[in-house]
């Protein structure tokens, strides 16, 4: 976002040494994460005009509307430019076309064709920059995230503590505080929490005070606040308890001591327990495995390990295990199968291609190309591969209970850690 707005800024910068802006950057994330004031706020830095329309305007148009009004947007944004055109909402217009085109949304169809037009049409060097936002980026027509049009994607993830921290300070500067409001605190018992709704705990406790006559907000307005907000959003967002809080902190760093102890194994760059949209409720980031083209066979199985970590120090620890592993068991699987039915990577199969990959672009569906007798037997190997690999887990974190321990509290405590401060720990 920086880029962009030093691109308005300084576009001969760019020009000079013949780069050229992307068109276009979705920006992806949760409701209420503020996409729309990033955007809004590049406009602001930058100091070029901001031009905002959303998907579900153009939802009940009559036919041939939404295209004019693409059309019409585009028009003015060339003649203003440089400057900002945003698309909130873009899944609503944006989403994949089916190749039936039996009672196909036409006018969405429409709509979404002017929209792409448009963007290759223009000239990237006026400094028109397209920023649109969604929190369904999965559902996206791909024509859309094609080399030229929206090609760079800008997570905004809910908050950590620290970011909470200061999003509470930020709306807390609109109401009158008493003394001494502890906001660690606040933002710490606000576990997953968006910017809207810390926005809302803050009006709440406010509407609070008002309610009890008195002039000023207390610490305990916004404490109270905070279950009032939270529970109303229980069902839809996840805000994880005090005690599974603790169990995700000790899954995750079994996940990462797993992967450290082991010497091949990539080192954690970040560890989480900030409940995700995708449903996982911590996140162990490992270095990115993109830029891997060559793995080992070690490698492979300490990976597999490192998936078992998770559920392995959860039942070291609590002496019994959740659905929290039920991706990690996915995962594990995956990388066991395709050890014996497509790298050739079991001493009973060899070099045997035992399964086929079709459609590497979209999913990569496997197909078995082999006999029943033979499929019974990859699904022995299979299991027994995840089977040693758990041992090895669960020995290495057995030997490993203090660290375990400690990296955990740390990490409960801190929500968010980064790699340099789990191998700081790991090492004192
Ligand atoms: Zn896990």
């Amino acid at each position: 976002m920086k880029e962009i707005v030093d691109f308005l800024h300084n576009p001969q910068k760019y020009q000079e040494i013949g780069a050229s802006m992307p068109k276009g950057a979705l920006l992806v994330g949760p409701p209420g994460t503020g996409k729309t004031l990033l955007a809004k706020a590049v406009a602001g830095e930058a100091e070029v005009p901001f031009f905002s329309i959303s998907g579900s305007e153009f939802v009940e148009m009559f036919v041939g509307m939404g295209a004019a009004k693409v059309r019409d947007l585009f028009k003015q944004a060339n003649e203003k430019a440089p400057c900002i055109v945003f698309i909130d909402e873009i899944d609503t217009i944006g989403k994949k076309r089916d190749n039936g085109g039996m009672g196909g949304n036409d006018e969405r169809e429409q709509t979404l064709n002017q929209l792409l037009t448009e963007m290759d049409g223009f000239d990237g060097s006026k400094g028109v920059v397209i920023l649109a936002a969604t929190n369904r980026p999965d559902s996206l027509d791909p024509a859309l995230l094609r080399p030229g049009r929206f090609d760079r994607r800008v997570p905004v993830e809910l908050p950590d503590l620290a970011g909470r921290e200061a999003i509470l300070k930020v709306h807390a500067k609109k109401v009158k505080l008493g003394d001494n409001i502890d906001f660690n605190a606040i933002a710490r018992a606000a576990s997953g929490a968006s910017g809207a709704e810390l926005a809302n705990m803050v009006n709440e406790a406010a509407l609070r005070a008002v309610r009890d006559g008195r002039k000023f907000v207390t610490q305990a307005d916004l404490e109270e606040s905070i279950e009032v907000v939270i529970a109303g959003y229980q069902k839809k967002n996840k805000v994880l308890s005090d005690k599974e809080k603790l169990i995700v902190s000790y899954h995750e760093i079994g996940h990462a001591l797993v992967a450290a102890l082991q010497t091949n194994s990539a080192p954690v760059t970040k560890i989480t327990i900030i409940p995700r949209t995708s449903g996982a409720l911590g996140y162990t980031m490992q270095v990115d495995e993109g830029e891997r083209n060559l793995m080992s066979k070690e490698e492979i199985e300490n990976k597999i390990a490192t998936y078992t970590g998770g559920r392995v120090a959860e039942e070291l620890i609590f002496h019994s295990i959740t659905t929290g592993a039920s991706n990690d068991i996915e995962q594990a699987t995956k990388l066991a199968r395709a050890m014996i039915t497509r790298y050739g990577m079991s001493e009973e199969f060899g070099m045997v291609a035992l399964e086929t990959v079709s459609n590497q672009y979209l999913g990569g569906d496997t197909s078995l190309a082999c006999s029943q007798d033979t499929a019974k037997e990859i699904d022995q190997k299979m299991i027994e591969t995840v089977k040693t690999q758990y041992e090895k887990a669960t020995k290495l974190l057995s030997e490993n209970m203090a660290k375990l321990h400690e990296l955990a509290k740390y990490l409960y405590e801190k929500e968010t850690i980064t790699g340099e401060e789990f191998m700081q720990i790991l090492n004192s």
